[in-house]
């Protein structure tokens, strides 16, 4: 392929982050996420297979994209998963390959994953309380997500970023336990609450940012965390006395659009240039039907310069995002 100039949208944005979703199943229906019953899974032939996510992800790399996040629906439930990792790993040009995962079955492979090439790991995890996990996630088990976390640590797969959402009256009290248990491991370890995004016009009720501070400084003394930890958008802050890091991520209330870097590959090709963009063509049909790397590379720069300036969702309201997390890959 031709070198080829960064991936820079109307608005100024330079592309440097892709997230690649590697199927849009899951062992939990997490409440903000899926309906109970599940969903319509995409056809198998439709999944892109790990060849054609590394071919694509190569010509992003040749574009200046220079981390990589696989996500999904659970990506450990994806066969063989660290074919891919090692796939991705050998790419020149990739500074960073890391995944986010619930983490239900990660102790039985983070050694493997981190010997195949992955950096570094986020888990997802919303409460300590072995039956408000359970209710959250419908059905998903505490303590096997916290072996899993065990298990990273022992691999080397650190810092590891804890990434907690949260929802009025159903886990926002745990917040200062969360942020007290993970202060034992606070030299490798980060936790990050995440405000909640409606889609598909399901609400659950966020707790901004700055409510969360005013709780954990009822315990804590929070001090500005200015150090950027890679380029994404949480504002972190540091708890003085156990130094642990904390950060949060707050995409209605406190809004980043305007530095958004990032992209998102569906587990089916289809390119995501925003979280509130859908419908935009597969990459997999172009790839299938014999376009070439340069080629793909044209339509994925039209893509970009295509991308709307934000999304229209505020904590009081406004537009929902389109379609489904566990699709679109978080
Ligand atoms: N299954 C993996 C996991 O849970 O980490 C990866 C996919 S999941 C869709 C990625 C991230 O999106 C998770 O951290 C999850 O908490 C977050 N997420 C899912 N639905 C969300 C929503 N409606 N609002 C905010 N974050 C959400
Ligand atoms: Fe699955 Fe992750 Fe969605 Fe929970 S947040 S249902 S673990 S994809």
């Amino acid at each position: 392929m031709s070198p080829s100039p960064p991936l820079i949208d109307r608005y100024g944005r330079a592309h440097t982050y892709l997230r690649v979703s590697v199927t849009d199943r899951c062992n939990f229906r997490c409440v903000y996420c899926m309906p109970e019953e599940g969903l319509d899974w995409m056809p198998r032939d439709d999944i892109l297979t790990y060849e054609e996510i590394a071919r694509l992800v190569r010509i992003f790399v040749g574009m200046g994209v220079r981390r990589v996040r696989l996500t999904g629906g659970e990506p450990l439930i994806r066969r063989d998963l660290e074919r891919l990792v090692a796939a991705l790993g050998a790419i020149e040009g990739l500074d960073d390959l890391a995944m986010t995962t619930n983490a239900h079955r990660l102790a039985g492979c983070a050694e493997t994953l981190a010997r195949s090439g992955l950096t570094r790991l986020n888990v997802s995890l919303d409460s300590l309380d072995p039956e408000t996990f359970a209710r959250l996630t419908r059905g998903g088990r505490l303590d096997k997500v916290l072996a899993g976390i065990d298990a990273a640590r022992a691999a080397g797969l650190t810092p590891i970023k804890i990434n907690a959402v949260i929802l009025r009256g159903e886990n926002d009290h745990e917040v200062p336990a969360l942020v007290e248990h993970f202060s034992a491991h606070a030299a490798d370890t980060v936790v990050r609450f995440i405000e909640y995004m409606p889609f598909d016009a399901r609400w659950h009720r966020s707790v901004r940012a700055r409510e969360l501070r005013t709780q954990l400084s009822r315990f804590y003394t929070l001090d500005p965390w200015g150090e950027r930890m890679g380029d994404g958008p949480a504002v972190y802050w540091r708890v003085r006395e156990t130094g642990l890091r904390i950060g949060f991520i707050s995409p209605l209330s406190e809004k980043f659009c305007s530095t958004c870097n990032r992209l998102r590959m569906m587990a089916n090709g289809h390119l995501r240039t925003c979280l509130s963009d859908d419908g935009t063509p597969s990459l997999r049909d172009l790839l299938r039907g014999g376009a070439t790397d340069d080629q793909l590379a044209a339509v994925i720069r039209a893509m970009v310069l295509g991308k709307r300036e934000g999304h229209g969702c505020t904590v009081e309201g406004g537009v929902p995002f389109e379609g489904v997390m566990t699709r679109v890959g978080g």
